[in-house]
């Protein structure tokens, strides 16, 4: 039965698996991109092959000619737009087991981070502090003043003191290095909480395109929160701060 309805159709289980295999990879794409701007990107593309392939049939020289100027232009420009949506899947795949397999998680010096945020807390400041994880944060280190300094609480606590010069955005810190302060991060496009500042946004900004841990210190609620893979975390005390912090750096999947 199923064999004659195939043939009637002229098709292979080959073809099956042909098309299964291309519904899947274009869904799995489409779930990455979810809540981006790829959707409209993907139609405004499916609208430009299509009128190219009329351009071609029906032999519009003049327009055929705009278009292959354009198909090289529109693929490098592709790159740039999606830039974000990109990294965002190069960070999904980073997370992937053979990623964490073939990396180290970094050394990071907790007690001292985690000393400095709590006493922020408490003497009623605000801090945003990234912590570098297996994927490298240059790019956004270049944003702000490079310190190259030695992780040390009073360090951390002397750049969010009041109103220091280097206390406005984040400092980014890989291994045992502070690598720069007043680094401006990307915003995330959603927030779960709209009370939320530009803070917290921008803590959960840069965790939806790398694997970094953003640790959050709100100075109008005197709460300390982290982001990771673009969720924020409810309000933390210490120890169990120190326990989620772990547990994502060196905890097994
Ligand atoms: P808080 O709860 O501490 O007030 P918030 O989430 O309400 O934080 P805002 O009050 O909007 O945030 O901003 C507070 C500070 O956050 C700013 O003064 C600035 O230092 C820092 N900040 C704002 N935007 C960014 C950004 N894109 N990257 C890094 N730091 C930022
Ligand atoms: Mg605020």
């Amino acid at each position: 039965m199923l064999h004659n309805l195939l043939h009637l159709f002229d098709l292979s289980i080959l073809d099956i698996i042909d098309f299964l295999l291309v519904w899947y990879i274009f869904y799995q794409v489409l779930k990455i991109f979810r809540g981006t701007r790829a959707p409209y990107m993907l139609l405004a593309i499916t609208i430009f092959a299509f009128i190219a392939i009329i351009a071609q049939i029906l032999n519009l020289s003049a327009l055929n000619w705009i278009i292959d100027a354009f198909k090289t232009v529109g693929l490098v420009a592709l790159v740039i737009v999606f830039q974000p949506e990109i990294r965002r899947a190069l960070t999904s795949l980073g997370q992937s087991r053979l990623y964490r397999m073939i990396t180290r998680a970094p050394e990071i010096p907790l007690d001292e981070i985690v000393d400095a945020v709590y006493w922020l807390r408490d003497m009623g400041y605000g801090a945003l502090v990234v912590i570098q994880n297996r994927m490298g944060l240059q790019e956004f280190v270049e944003e702000g003043v490079e310190l190259d300094a030695v992780v040390s609480a009073l360090l951390i606590e002397t750049i969010f003191y009041d109103d220091n010069p280097l206390h406005d955005g984040a400092i980014i810190i890989r291994e045992d290095r502070i690598l720069s302060a007043g680094v401006r991060l990307p915003r995330s496009s959603h927030l779960p909480d709209p009370l939320l500042g530009l803070r917290h946004e921008a803590a959960v900004g840069i965790t939806e395109q790398t694997d970094a841990i953003a640790i959050v210190v709100s100075e109008e609620r005197q709460t300390v929160r982290y982001a990771f893979k673009g969720q924020l975390s409810a309000p933390l005390e210490k120890e169990e701060l120190l326990r989620r912090i772990e547990e994502i750096l060196y905890g097994k999947e």
